[in-house]
């Protein structure tokens, strides 16, 4: 008998001549989130199994990180030719526990000479035999004893949640727009969940912004990572074209003309990165710099799909994510982002694309680009 994580995984069910692809890359996110903790990973009979590791429940809660994890058992394996032994391990790891209960058993070996329904019977009898406290609710039990019968018996009451999704690296790469802000890891977050290599770029506008405001962001990127298994930062230098914008350009187009920037030189990044698309952190009205309008004009300079997953959130939903997966905290430290530097008071909020193009064209922006690109500064975190 021994202790190990049995781990479900979620819609990498739904794949049909492709699954093979996709758990193989699964097994392999699973075996590195495991490998601080030693022990052993294998795909067998529709389940990934991890055994012999340093510390169980430090290991599960990486497993629980890893896109394409439905859920974590904590179970107990056994030879399944001792129905006996399975009944008295069954009541063991009841013994604790308190209110009403189920047995679930599931039989992938046929010749079992016990069918499920036997199985459910008995070991539910004996519990009930042995565990005073404990009463039978087949429709809302608080807790569930799985029985699974295959090459050995399993059995595990205790499961804690995956993150569901898709793992990453089997639906290509993109490039996130990450600020300092609350919503951009959010949306790396969500895009990354899809299965999608993450890599991210981020403006920083020294001396206007300091460097702890890049350590913030590059500490966000961190816990991203965790999620998303390594990301490569490309850091730009911005300050020299906000300095520009601001000295030639209207007020009131400033920032349009600023994301207009980003957006063009994310898109040179993703070109090196071979990234197929840009994600932000955007959501309709939440600023003026993104009104349809406004979403319109700077969607305008790319010509790489731009993914925004919080395009219909609400902030208060976007908080609740960036609390989950841990970023909430990183990002409300108080540093300054680029897009506070010189904000205009009245912002245009319904902006007419040939206007800003022309309010743009006194810049030479090609050459503006070509130097914010030979200045980056590129981080694996
Ligand atoms: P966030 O919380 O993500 O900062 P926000 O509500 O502050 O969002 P904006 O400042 O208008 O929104 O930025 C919109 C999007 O533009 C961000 O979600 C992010 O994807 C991108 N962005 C803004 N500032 C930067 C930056 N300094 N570097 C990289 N991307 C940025
Ligand atoms: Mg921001």
């Amino acid at each position: 008998m021994r202790k190990l994580l049995l781990v479900r995984y979620g819609e990498i069910f739904l794949k049909g001549l492709n699954r093979p692809y996709f758990l193989k890359a699964l097994v392999e996110r699973v075996r590195h989130a495991t490998s601080a903790y030693g022990g052993n990973v294998w795909l067998h009979d529709g389940r990934i199994f991890v055994s012999d590791v340093t510390d169980m429940e430090a290991c599960a809660s990486k497993i629980a990180r890893v896109f394409g994890v439905h859920s974590i058992c904590f179970a107990v394996e056994m030879e399944k030719d001792s129905f006996d032994a399975i009944c008295d391990q069954s009541v063991e790891m009841m013994r604790d526990l308190h209110g009403t209960f189920r047995v679930n058993a599931r039989r992938s070996d046929k010749k079992y000479p016990l069918d499920s329904p036997k199985i459910n019977a008995e070991i539910g009898e004996r519990i009930l035999r042995r565990c005073a406290q404990l009463k039978v609710d087949l429709h809302h039990p608080d807790h569930i004893l799985a029985v699974e019968i295959r090459d050995f018996c399993y059995l595990y009451v205790r499961i804690i949640p995956g993150s569901g999704g898709m793992p990453v690296g089997t639906n290509g790469k993109a490039m996130l727009l990450l600020s300092g802000g609350i919503d951009s890891p959010v949306a790396g977050y969500l895009i990354a969940k899809r299965g999608v290599k993450i890599s991210a770029v981020h403006f920083h506008s020294y001396p206007y912004t300091s460097d702890r405001a890049k350590e913030k962001v590059l500490d966000l990127a961190r816990i991203l990572s965790e999620y998303a298994c390594g990301i490569k930062v490309y850091i730009v230098p911005f300050t020299e074209i906000q300095m520009q914008i601001h000295e030639k350009c209207p007020e009131e187009y400033s920032t349009l003309i600023m994301r207009r920037f980003m957006m063009r030189i994310a898109q040179n990044c993703a070109e090196l990165d071979r990234a197929q698309a840009l994600i932000t952190g955007e959501s309709i009205g939440q600023v003026a710099s993104q009104t349809m309008e406004a979403l319109q004009t700077t969607n305008a300079v790319v010509s790489l799909p731009v993914f925004r997953p919080l395009i219909g959130s609400d902030k208060s939903d976007i908080i609740e994510i960036a609390e989950k997966i841990g970023t909430f905290e990183t990002s409300s430290l108080p540093y300054e982002d680029c897009c506070t530097v010189f904000t205009p008071r009245h912002p245009v909020t319904r902006p007419k694309p040939d206007r800003v193009a022309a309010a743009e064209s006194v810049l030479d922006a090609e050459e503006l680009i070509s130097k914010a690109m030979a200045g980056i500064e590129i981080v694996q975190v």
